[in-house]
C-alpha cells in the first residue's frame, strides 16, 4: 500500500502559479480520480509526484518520506504511467510495450497479457513487426485509438506498485473506454491507482475524487458526497449528464 501526502504544494511556470497550496493525503490502495477543467493543474500534480518537476514550495511524502529521499529510479519505477501525449515509437510492437519496464529483458508472455488487457490481442502475431513506416516499408500503422491502447499496455506491463493514467480514453470509442475503466479498476485492486479523466461517467465508481480548479484542490470525496455538496463537481457532472440526456432525446426523434 502506498500513501501519498502533499503538504502546501505550489508550482508555477514562467512566473504563473499553476499548483497552489495543495494539501491532501491519500492511501493509494484506493482507486482515485482527479477531475477538473483543462489547465486546472491535474497533469502538473502527477508530474510533481513523479519528480518530473520540483515544487516551488511545499513537499510530497510517500509512505511518510520526502520523495527526494528515494532514488529517481526507485520512485519512477513504482509507477506505471500513461501520460496524455502519446509517443508513437518506431520500434517493434513488443519493444513498444516492454519499454514500460526497462529494468528487465522483454517478457513476451507479459507483453501479450498487457495487449490482451487493452483489447489488442489481434496484434499478438505481430510482436516482431516494426511500428510505423518511417523506417520499414511494411511497418504497421495503427489507428489513433490503437496507439492510445498501446500506450496503456505499456503502463500495464511490469510490476508497478501503482498505476497512473492521464486522460487515457480521449481517443477511444465508448466500448473501448468502458473496457479501459474496467481493466484499470481490476489492475488497481491491491495496488491502487490514479486516473485523470474528464469523462465523469467513468469516475462515479472510484473510491475518492479530487477536484482541481485553477491549481487549487477545491473539493474531495466520493461521487455521492460531491453531488450532495452541490459544488463544482456537481456542476461538471450535471453538464455532462444533461448533454447525454439531450443526445438520447435527439436519437429517439
Ligand atoms: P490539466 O492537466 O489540468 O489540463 P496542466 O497541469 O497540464 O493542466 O496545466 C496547468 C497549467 O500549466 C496550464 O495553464 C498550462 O498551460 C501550464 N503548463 C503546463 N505545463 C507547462 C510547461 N511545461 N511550461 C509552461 N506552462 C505549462
Amino acid at each position: 500500500m502506498v500513501q501519498i501526502t502533499c503538504k502546501n504544494l505550489s508550482l508555477g511556470y514562467e512566473g504563473k502559479t499553476v499548483t497552489q497550496n495543495i494539501n491532501f493525503s491519500v492511501n493509494c490502495g484506493d482507486y482515485l480520480c482527479i477531475v477538473g477543467e483543462n489547465g486546472s493543474g491535474k497533469s502538473t500534480l502527477i508530474k510533481l509526484i513523479m519528480r518530473i518537476y520540483e515544487p516551488e514550495s511545499g513537499e510530497i511524502l510517500i509512505n511518510g518520506r520526502n520523495i527526494k529521499e528515494y532514488s529517481l529510479r526507485s520512485l519512477r519505477s513504482a509507477f506505471g504511467v500513461c501520460f496524455q501525449q502519446i509517443s508513437q515509437y518506431s520500434v517493434s510492437l513488443s519493444e513498444s510495450v516492454s519499454i514500460g519496464d526497462v529494468s528487465r529483458p522483454t517478457d513476451e508472455a507479459k507483453v501479450k497479457e498487457a495487449l490482451n488487457t487493452v483489447n489488442l490481442s489481434e496484434l499478438d502475431a505481430m510482436l516482431d513487426k516494426q511500428l510505423t513506416k518511417r523506417f520499414e516499408e511494411d511497418g504497421i500503422e495503427l489507428s489513433g485509438g490503437q496507439w492510445q491502447r498501446l500506450a496503456l499496455a505499456r503502463a500495464f506491463y511490469g510490476d508497478h506498485k501503482m498505476l497512473i493514467l492521464d486522460e487515457p480514453t480521449s481517443a477511444l470509442d465508448p466500448i473501448a473506454e468502458d473496457m479501459v475503466f474496467k481493466s484499470f479498476r481490476r489492475l488497481c485492486d491491491g495496488h491502487g491507482g490514479i486516473m485523470i479523466s474528464h469523462h465523469l461517467s467513468g469516475v462515479m465508481s472510484v473510491d475518492y475524487i479530487m477536484v482541481l480548479e485553477g491549481g487549487r484542490l477545491i473539493e474531495s470525496g466520493s461521487h455521492e458526497e460531491l453531488l450532495k455538496l452541490n459544488g463544482h463537481y456537481a456542476m461538471l457532472y450535471n453538464i455532462q449528464a444533461e448533454k447525454f440526456k439531450k443526445g438520447m432525446a435527439e436519437d429517439e426523434k
